[in-house]
């Protein structure tokens, strides 16, 4: 196939889904996570879980970058912008997310913040350069995907010895989140969580390679299939699990042979090698702290970094009482269990980030129509 037209094809799904109920060993159940937030997004987009046999249960995992942003992070850049007076930027999605005391980032910009949305890190770094009398930030967000390009803005920051310019890093590592999920007390102990494979993610894996995942396969006993974000990757992905679950498999397959390897981009590894370093712990919303799970800016780079150059304090801060955002991200519940979803909790007004971003879990359910069987149920 060559053209996105041809991976959207309705009645190419339609016999995948086929071929899937006719693999299905009887009376077994199986049970996918996909990671990414991407691939959440495509499947309630194209109704795939309508598509699939109901032995085949797809779990949310914790892929999506704003979602797992912890409000102490978003706290953070809104002090750096509101008290401390920088040129704040970053991605769109991130501008919304509820942070403490009623704040975001949109409505400390209403307060007179000086908060800007970009479309890359090049623009932050434009912003550095076209202002050189203001302390401009970017606020880092993202997997492996997006930290190549911050990696290079740093990079060049120095190169040209932009005194004016600096992260705040919040970029967080996929291998180390499943780690985390497949050591968890719900897969490990209570079997809340069962597990038979992995999705695994499409972007992600462009930039790191397949090889990361072995691991999960040879320790853990998990089947990962790498699937491109489009519906018909997701479908072809799903029958390459049923196939391995049914012969006993655990590999990790590539479906998304178009885009990754199993080395990854080496050149943007590279990049992101030279400026930041595994940091010792990170704070993930509804994951907690993780131990080795998120990146910070290397020694060499100091000057580069927010956290130091603003001596930033860090602090935890719950969420709202009522959201189920951190059991959703760790797959153990689905929106519609969330007492505010559809109701106190939209995309207009979200209370959490997990309806916010497009890539999150309670924002996809409610944009393509989960939220109808609330609404049956209650009436
Ligand atoms: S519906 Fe809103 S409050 Fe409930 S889990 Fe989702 S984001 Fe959190």
């Amino acid at each position: 196939m060559k053209y996105i037209d041809e991976f959207r094809d309705g009645a190419t799904a339609g016999r995948l889904a086929a071929r899937i109920a006719a693999e299905l060993q009887p009376g077994r159940r199986y049970h996918f996570m996909e990671f990414c937030g991407g691939h959440t997004h495509a499947i309630s987009r194209y109704g795939i879980t309508e598509l699939l046999p109901e032995a085949v249960q797809m779990i949310h995992g914790p892929g999506c970058p704003v979602c797992v942003l912890p409000i102490g992070r978003i706290d953070q850049a809104i002090e750096l912008a509101l008290a401390r007076g920088a040129l704040l930027c970053t991605y769109g999605d991130v501008m919304r997310v509820p942070a403490s005391q009623g704040l975001s980032l949109m409505r400390a910009k209403a307060r007179g913040a000086d908060i800007r949305m970009v479309y890359s890190a090049a623009d932050a770094l434009g912003l550095a350069r076209e202002q050189p009398q203001r302390e401009v930030v970017f606020l880092a967000i993202g997997f492996e995907t997006t930290t190549p390009p911050t990696a290079l803005v740093i990079r060049q920051a120095a190169r040209e010895g932009l005194a004016n310019f600096s992260a705040l890093c919040c970029h967080v590592l996929t291998p180390s989140a499943m780690t985390h999920i497949l050591e968890s007390v719900e897969v490990r102990e209570r079997a809340l969580l069962p597990l038979d494979g992995f999705v695994g993610p499409a972007h992600v894996s462009i930039v790191i390679g397949f090889a990361p995942y072995e691991q999960f396969a040879a320790h853990y006993r998990k089947p990962v299939v790498i699937a491109g974000f489009e519906p018909l990757d997701v479908m072809q992905a799903v029958l390459m699990l049923v196939r391995q679950v049914n012969e006993g498999r655990a590999e990790v397959e590539n479906e998304f042979s178009r885009a990754v390897t199993r080395e990854g981009n080496l050149a943007a590894q590279a990049a992101v090698a030279e400026v930041f370093e595994v940091r010792p712990e990170f704070e993930w919303r509804g994951l907690g702290s993780v131990p080795f799970s998120a990146l910070q800016i290397r020694p060499a780079y100091a000057a580069f970094d927010a956290e130091r150059r603003f001596d930033l304090p860090y602090r935890s801060v719950p969420d709202h009482p009522q959201c189920e955002c951190g059991a959703i991200l760790r797959g153990v519940k689905k929106p519609s269990d969330c007492k505010l979803f559809g109701t106190v909790c939209t995309p207009e007004n979200p209370m959490v980030s997990c309806m916010v971003s497009s890539e999150g879990a309670c924002a996809a359910h409610y944009s393509y129509g989960r939220f109808r069987d609330i609404a049956l149920v209650s009436t």
